[in-house]
């Protein structure tokens, strides 16, 4: 076993199946990325680190057990469509598109969208789609989806990624409605009916966007 497979079975065990991660497609999935491609040339030995990572422009691949906690709470298929918010580094785009049918992952900042999408074309996940626009808004042209995972947090479930869930579909995501209180939230739709259930306690970085937070201004000189 090479090195960094070792490391990922040792992810698995470690911080995933003995957290409670039971999704065996999930644990299929975090077993078959190599993390190790997603993160800065710089942290790879820390690749599989307990802990998220920065990866430029302010913004961080997330840590592994909140990448499986997350899809775990999509339940996820093999024949889902399933829209990601906030690509990052890719890495949550490879690990559902590894269990997904579809994959469309929308990153707001130009360059990390490019890197992410050569990274994943490189790598073979062909069924995964990387475009740079405000997730916030969700992606109107291919919707409706079974589920849409959102890896940065906002002040509400914005109405736009609720109106482009399938009935039955799962919407996951960081909610701050207190200043500097983060919370999980897995939303499923039943017809018109919302069920709403808490995964914890989290920290992301902002969900910036029409349904999202405004953007700082810039500082003044
Ligand atoms: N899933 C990523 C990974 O596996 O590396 C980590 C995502 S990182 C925690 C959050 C990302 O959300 C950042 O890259 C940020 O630029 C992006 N983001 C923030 N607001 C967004 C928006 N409205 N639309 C799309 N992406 C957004």
């Amino acid at each position: 076993m090479s090195e960094f497979a070792s490391r990922r079975a040792e992810m698995l065990e470690w911080q995933l199946a003995r957290r409670g991660i039971r999704d065996r497609s999930v644990l299929e999935a975090m077993g078959s990325v190599p993390r190790e491609e997603f993160v800065r040339p710089r942290d790879i030995d820390d690749a599989y680190g307990d802990h998220p990572l920065p990866i430029g422009d302010g913004q961080t691949i997330s840590q592994p057990y909140i990448v499986a906690l997350m899809a775990e709470a999509a339940q996820i298929g093999p024949r889902s469509r399933v829209l990601e918010v906030g690509t990052g580094s890719g890495y949550a785009a490879a690990v559902l598109a590894a269990i997904a049918a579809e994959v469309w992952s929308v990153e707001r900042m130009p360059e990390l969208a490019a890197t992410a999408s050569e990274r994943l074309a490189r790598l073979g996940y062909a069924n995964a789609h990387v475009l740079c626009s405000d997730g916030s808004i969700g992606l109107a042209a291919e919707a409706p989806f079974d589920a849409i995972i959102v890896s940065a947090a906002g002040p509400t479930l914005p109405a736009a990624l609720r109106e482009q869930l399938t009935d039955r579909g799962r919407l996951v995501m960081p909610i701050e409605e207190r200043r500097g209180w983060q919370e999980l939230v897995a939303a499923s739709r039943h017809g018109d009916a919302w069920r709403r259930e808490s995964l914890g306690a989290v920290r992301f970085v902002p969900l910036i966007g029409e349904q999202g937070w405004a953007p700082r201004p810039a500082p003044r000189r």
